[in-house]
């Protein structure tokens, strides 16, 4: 028996799709199965404009172009996150100010984010781990009072709600992954979530490589021209085929994730009422899309003994993330602000097990039978 940790989505028709791109002699950015997937995320999050990237690296990158930070400006985010989170502020000069995380879902802490804050602070970046909401009502209210952009980091977080509102569609700019490890995929890709209709215009030039071309191609100017900095943010249509025939089929995608993620939790509930294990907490106010699923360990020591325990079995589960504070970039671009009580603890005793589109229930059966041998059950 194995069962791998991850296996990209795919549900059939992303073949066909992909042909369908080839023999319309259209393979560059900005076709049809572009402009569906873009008007997709739009329905669905209310966004003035989503626009597909070649990344949710790319698009963060976008986002920190968009928000103007420079050197000497300021960037609250969580150290517990994948590293593009930081690079893209990074990439603009920014200095970085890493605040702990909550316990219960791994997500920054927004009653740590004032106290981080300086007159130097220009944007916050709640990263929304294992697709469930970070507490965006009082992350925007301190944005507000403060001066500040957010830029959510939703790469995680498609088909996500907070209080019923998607995620990705609540700060200035959201940033969705479609890598193949994530919910829905096109290889490498991502988007841009644009809440503001005025933000739009420059969103566009920017991922046009400073162009207005996407202004010609609508008609408003009879020619383009260079006007502001950018780059090629736009993937090909080839990989927008193979995501479109995961939109379409996001609702069933969702749940049979939440089916085996729903599996997962009931059968490991008994370790975690006997205090063995901690198992994720979804907040009343987030619906989550089932990205992931994780337990707690009560150490590090424990958590690889589990980990080999279901490797020498054929399973792989792995963990994350290497705080950034404590990684050699992440010091010399970045400061922690206050303690870090539950980052690095949480890098420790995390362990993700195996999450992906048709994984099935009887394999999650097996995967839980496997740590209750471990702890004796
Ligand atoms: C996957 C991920 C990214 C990067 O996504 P790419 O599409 O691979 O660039 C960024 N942030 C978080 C939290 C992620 O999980």
């Amino acid at each position: 028996m194995k069962i791998s940790f991850n296996v990209p989505p795919y549900v059939g028709k992303e073949q066909d799709y992909i042909l369908e791109s080839i023999k319309s002699h259209k393979i560059c950015g900005d076709g049809e199965f572009t402009k569906n997937c873009n008007k997709w995320i739009e329905d669905r999050t209310g966004a003035a404009k989503a626009l597909l990237t070649t990344a949710c690296s790319t698009a963060l990158d976008m986002a920190a172009i968009l928000s103007e930070v420079g050197p000497g400006d300021e960037v609250i985010l969580p150290s517990f996150t994948f590293v593009s989170t930081a690079n893209a502020f990074v990439l603009r000069g920014a200095t970085l100010v890493f605040v702990d995380i909550r316990p219960d879902t791994q997500n920054i802490d927004e009653k740590l984010i004032e106290d981080a804050v300086t007159d130097r602070t220009k944007v916050i970046v709640p990263v929304h781990y294992a697709g469930v909401g970070c507490e965006m009502d009082t992350i925007m209210d301190i944005a507000k009072r403060h001066d500040l952009l957010v830029v959510e980091d939703a790469a995680q977080g498609v088909m996500s709600t907070y209080k019923g509102r998607a995620l990705g569609s609540m700060g200035d700019y959201g940033c969705y992954s479609f890598h193949e490890t994530k919910n829905y995929s096109m290889g490498e890709g991502g988007a841009l979530l644009i809440r503001d209709e005025a933000k739009v215009d420059r969103a566009e030039i920017i991922r046009e490589k400073g162009t207005d071309r996407s202004r010609f191609l609508k008609g408003v100017v009879d020619k383009y021209t260079w006007v502001d900095m950018g780059s090629s943010y736009l993937p090909s249509e080839m990989n927008a085929a193979y995501l479109w025939a995961q939109l379409e089929m996001a609702e069933e995608i969702n749940e049979d994730r939440l089916a085996s993620w729903n599996a997962y939790y009931e059968q490991l509930r008994p370790l975690a009422d006997e205090g063995l294990i901690e198992l994720p907490v979804i907040p009343a106010e987030c619906a989550h899309n089932a990205h992931m699923f994780y337990i707690k360990t009560r150490d590090i020591e424990e958590r690889s003994a589990l980990a080999a325990h279901l490797k020498e079995n054929g399973i792989l589960a792995v963990f994350h993330y290497v705080p950034l504070h404590s990684a050699p970039a992440g010091s010399r671009f970045g400061r922690f602000h206050g303690e870090d009580r539950y980052t690095t603890n949480t890098f420790e005793r995390l362990l993700r097990l195996p999450m992906y589109y048709d994984l099935g229930l009887d394999n999650v059966e097996k995967i839980c039978d496997r740590i209750k041998e471990f702890y004796g059950k």
